[in-house]
């Protein structure tokens, strides 16, 4: 089937990428490539083009020059139809959620399978109640609407809604930020089952140094417009690039390097302070 990834295939492609809003440069010839399968991350500095590199992605911002392809397809010149096909095949969470204050959980949970697909109401609930099982809330988080969840919960139902459709892709806009340490190392374990369970690649912006360095398989490093490294953790903290080395060997980055030279199963849930870019 054309615009199908086989295993250990490019899911995304980017290539020549170029981004400018007025006069600003925001991405000046980036490449990149994520692979079948694999969680990937994307760092940098505040202002580095990392939000706008994930919004490219999902057809919510149109580069300026260069291509994007996203599960085999071309982003340039997309027609609707392909685009909606498209968006059916990706799950989001956004950054603060992005739940309808006056639909329910269930209700935001289940809208993408209204919209998308010919279920009754009794087959969209049943699904819609599987995904926030998979995601951890209990059945009567469905009936609550956004407003009265917690952070860790908003989250886990946004994620729950990114998942209804079973999506070969996931993006996550910073997935714990904003979360206590706790949330936000429940967050970690869902995406480590999301990971486990197969199939899925991921892609997500993230500061947080615990989900980089426990789940992500390869991390980009955005600076100066470009990748300025790409690899794991591990291979990245070795790169002699100059902007890579501050975020590695700032006191922040040091720390939680050495909790995870150091880390020991108790110490898995001990999270590192949140890195903050400067
Ligand atoms: P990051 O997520 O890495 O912090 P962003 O991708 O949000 O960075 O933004 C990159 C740069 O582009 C920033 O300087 C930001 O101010 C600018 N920018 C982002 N979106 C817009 C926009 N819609 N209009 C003008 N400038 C923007
Ligand atoms: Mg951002």
């Amino acid at each position: 089937m054309p615009g199908t990834a086989t295993a250990n295939s490019a899911v995304i492609e980017i290539s020549k990428l170029s981004t400018r809003f007025g006069e600003h440069v925001v991405h000046a010839g980036l490449d990149l490539e994520v692979r079948q399968g694999e969680i990937f991350a994307v760092i940098g500095g505040s202002g580095s083009g990392k939000s706008t590199l994930l919004r490219e992605m999902i057809l919510l911002h149109r580069p300026d020059a260069g291509s994007i392809r996203v599960l085999g397809v071309d982003l340039r010149d997309i027609d609707d139809p392909a685009a909606l096909a498209l968006r059916l095949r990706w799950g989001v969470m956004f950054q603060h959620g992005g739940l309808f204050g006056s639909l329910t959980v269930m209700e935001n949970v289940g809208l993408p399978l209204r919209e998308h697909r010919h279920l009754d109401d009794a087959a969209v609930d049943a699904l819609a109640a599987q995904k926030l099982a998979l995601t951890g809330l209990d059945p009567e988080v469905g009936e609550q609407y956004p407003s009265e969840l917690s952070g860790g919960m908003m989250k886990r139902a946004s994620l729950a809604r990114a998942l209804v459709l079973d999506p070969e892709l996931l993006f996550l806009d910073e997935p714990t930020a904003g979360l206590d340490p706790e949330s936000a190392g429940e967050v970690d374990q869902l995406v480590r089952k999301l990971r486990d369970q197969g199939g899925l690649t991921i892609v997500m912006v993230t500061h947080d140094l615990d989900l980089l360095w426990q789940l992500a398989d390869r991390v980009a490093f955005l600076a100066d417009g470009k990748v300025a490294g790409i690899g794991s953790m591990a291979e990245l903290a070795l790169m002699d690039e100059p902007a890579i080395r501050k975020f590695f060997h700032g006191p922040r980055g040091r720390a939680a390097q050495e909790q995870q030279q150091s880390a020991s199963p108790q110490s898995e849930n001990l999270r590192s302070p949140a890195w903050k870019p400067k």
